[in-house]
């Protein structure tokens, strides 16, 4: 799919496209760049360290992989947005590595609400303990900004569409509970190449694109 028809029928809602250009090259990153995207996604560190070496430095980098505390390092001086934060372990090392850059870091709390075990992610129980921890109170470097989920991959879109209600839900609930003056806590990034239109009508913020606007993976 062209960019700008994407583009065009994300227009009319609140939708913001992130382009997730993991094992693509660098030229075809280049071509979307061109045409005005600048928010673009990447799953492991080695490639996204390599990538933001190599393109225009005005790029927006968001990590959206399973993240090892060991190569938090690598990314801190430069990521745009962490949104697969999924263990309050992860929270900390990012928040070590962000005040050694003099940066604030902005994440996304990940939920598992997808059937299978393969996608991370916190429980409702695991983040409410997150954010009430005097861990996460002391942290100075990392403003969490909303929230991210990867729906079951299924041909049920009733289910997919439960589940974004769920994420949606976890959203407005954490919002209100420990976010309700913070204007900048209001990301809600949920829908890939399967499932985005549900997640658009679900009120997703950030839909996340690869295939569809780069082609299939290998
Ligand atoms: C690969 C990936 C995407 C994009 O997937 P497509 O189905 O190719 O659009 C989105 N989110 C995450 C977390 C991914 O790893």
């Amino acid at each position: 799919m062209k960019l700008q028809e994407l583009l065009d029928e994300l227009a009319p809602s609140n939708t913001r496209l992130i382009a997730v250009s993991k094992k693509k090259p660098n030229e075809m990153i280049l071509d979307f760049y061109e045409q005005g995207q600048l928010d673009f996604g990447e799953n492991r560190v080695q490639e996204l360290t390599d990538k933001y070496e190599d393109l225009p430095k005005d790029i927006r980098w968001h990590f959206v992989g399973n993240l090892q505390t060991n190569k938090i390092k690598y990314i801190a001086p430069f990521v745009h947005l962490i949104q697969s934060v999924d263990r309050l372990k992860v929270l900390k090392e990012i928040n070590k590595r962000a005040r050694q850059n003099e940066r604030v870091i902005d994440c996304l709390l990940q939920f598992h609400i997808a059937e299978e075990d393969t996608k991370s992610g916190f429980d409702w129980e695991e983040a409410t303990a997150a954010l009430e921890s005097e861990a996460y109170a002391n942290m100075e470097h990392v403003r969490i900004v909303g929230v991210m989920g990867m729906a079951t991959f299924t041909d049920d879109h009733a289910k997919v569409r439960r589940e974004f209600q769920q994420l949606k839900q976890y959203f407005d609930r954490l919002k209100a509970a420990y976010f309700p003056e913070q204007e900048y806590f209001r990301e809600v990034s949920m829908g890939m190449t399967g499932d985005y239109k549900i997640a658009i009508e679900e009120g997703s913020t950030m839909i996340r694109i690869g295939s569809l606007l780069f082609g299939p993976r290998d």
